[in-house]
């Protein structure tokens, strides 16, 4: 076995050279810790190797090197970007016979096209660096989550990661026009096309995003640009009830229509945590209401426009008691304070504490009455437990998140509780015709509560898909779905 692992790594240096083929040898006898832990330190695993290719030629030789030494060393690939995915999806198990193959040094921005509203960009480059560029030109590309100073392109794809503005322009996958994609073979299928409009057959393209890396290995996008807003106003609203942020939702789409560019709930205990751990900058508001909104509007007329008509909702949403207070940032830098709370929600979550995560969508209308009849259920279940609540209610995504009652701690909570807290939230996530996973995926985390959850017709439909792409299962086995 040994001589086979060395021809293999031989040839993996040949391909992408040596230093960019890292072991526990070369990496100085210990630290591949960066691409074998997963981000919230759930999992250890261990890689046979970290291989970083840099172009998809690279990529593609190392799969088909990887594909012809599969049978003999039962080695698979994992394929990794920023490794800020939340659901175990992207680093190696503890069986030494996974390569990570890593995209970060695939980084260019190869292209923009103002006329066709278009970036080609290489699938490590890290979502900010591509937000960045865009703007130079004179663009916005519009998707933003907490993540994205570290996230890449590829994993966003892979994930079809949502955040912040999918309220107006959709999830990553409404943002891809055409991508280029390694096969499991190792070949290379140029799908970058800039069309808006090409209906010649399957739909590859969208095959691929959110597949998590088990079906192909994207090495590019061409992704859709827009035209830059004159302004973005941020907002800070009280909230007396779930009831009553889905009122003001309704008013602001009414209002504002396409410029609501953000809709995030938070609840009273979730700033509580940042108000603790991150004092500043101060939270406002939130002492006094069991519910906070922070709204978006961009408006492509001009700032005073803009604010004028985010004067005018709040007072209508004053009048109509759906809001009991708000404040306007003055500034892009309070805006930008404001939105910095929001984010160091998952942040002041992790001081204090493990915790049951969930990523949940629910139809907006039926959120007030989920959140009611769960709560009911785990405070019934686990007296005192603490409800961390929050997420991106402009598109039906809570995360509904579960933590130990004041005192207890956090790793015994989990082994006493965490599989019985999953199995009551997904139940009742059913219940409301919800999904298990709104935004983050499936990795290896949520595979088995999958098999539970969705239907047996698309499991199959899925478990055929996988095994028409990658027949003998080298990428990212055991992740999305068991086969
Ligand atoms: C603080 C914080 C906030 C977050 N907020 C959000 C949020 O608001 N919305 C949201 O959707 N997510 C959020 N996430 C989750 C995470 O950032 C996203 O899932 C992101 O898209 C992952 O990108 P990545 O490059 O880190 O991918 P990785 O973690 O490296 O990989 C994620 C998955 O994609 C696959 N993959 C990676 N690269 C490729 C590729 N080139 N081709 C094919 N498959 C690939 C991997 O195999 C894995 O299955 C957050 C994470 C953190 C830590």
């Amino acid at each position: 076995m040994r001589a086979l692992i060395d021809d293999l790594l031989d040839g993996l240096h040949d391909i992408v050279g040596a230093t960019h083929v890292l072991t526990r040898d070369t990496a100085g006898g210990t630290d591949l810790g960066a691409w074998e832990n997963d981000w919230r330190r759930r999992t250890q695993g261990h890689a046979l190797a970290v291989v970083q290719p840099a172009s998809a030629g690279e990529v593609a030789a190392v799969v088909g090197l990887c594909a012809a030494h599969q049978g003999a060393t039962g080695l698979s690939i994992v394929v990794q970007g920023g490794n800020t995915g939340l659901v175990v999806g992207s680093t190696p198990d503890s069986s030494g016979r996974q390569i990570v193959l890593s995209l970060r040094r695939m980084q260019a921005v190869r292209a923009i096209d103002g006329a066709n509203l278009t970036v080609t960009v290489e699938a490590g480059c890290v979502l900010q660096t591509l937000q960045d560029a865009a703007m130079e030109a004179g663009y916005l590309f519009p998707l933003s989550l907490a993540a994205e100073g570290s996230c890449t392109i590829g994993g966003n794809l892979g994930t079809n990661a949502g955040g912040t503005q999918v309220v107006r322009y959709g999830n990553t996958r409404d943002l891809c026009l055409g991508l280029e994609v390694v096969t499991a073979q190792g070949r290379i299928w140029h799908g970058l096309s800039g069309l808006r409009k090409d209906n010649t057959g399957y739909d590859l393209r969208n095959l691929m995003i959110g597949s998590e890396g088990t079906l192909g290995i994207i090495t590019a996008a061409t992704l859709k640009l827009v035209p830059l807003p004159a302004a973005q106003l941020t907002a800070w609203a009280a909230v007396p009830s779930l009831d009553a942020a889905l009122a003001l939702l309704a008013l602001a789409q009414r209002r504002l229509s396409a410029g609501l560019t953000g809709f995030e709930v938070m609840g009273q205990f979730a700033l509580s945590l940042v108000a603790r751990h991150y004092p500043q900058p101060t939270v406002p508001l939130y002492q006094a209401t069991p519910w906070c909104v922070l709204l978006e509007n961009s408006d492509h007329e001009s700032e005073a426009h803009a604010r004028a008509q985010f004067e005018s909702l709040l007072e209508a949403a004053l009048e109509q008691g759906c809001v009991t207070d708000a404040v306007v940032a003055e500034n892009l830098g309070q805006a930008r304070k404001l939105w910095q709370i929001r984010e160091n929600i998952p942040l002041a979550q992790a001081q204090e504490g493990l915790n049951v995560k969930h990523d949940i969508s629910i139809p907006i209308s039926r959120i007030p009455e989920f959140v009611r009849a769960t709560d009911a259920l785990l405070q019934q279940a686990i007296p005192g437990v603490r409800l961390v609540n929050f997420g991106h209610l402009g598109d039906g995504n809570l995360h509904y998140n579960v933590q130990a009652p004041d005192g207890v701690d956090g790793k015994v909570f989990l082994a006493q509780h965490e599989d019985a807290i999953n199995t009551l939230v997904f139940d009742s996530v059913s219940r409301f015709d919800g999904s298990i996973s709104a935004e983050h995926g499936v990795g290896s985390l949520k595979v088995d509560k999958l098999g539970q959850h969705k239907s047996p017709v698309a499991l199959d439909m899925m478990r055929a898909v996988k095994r028409a792409l990658d027949p003998t299962n080298l990428l990212n086995p055991g992740r999305v779905v068991r086969m």
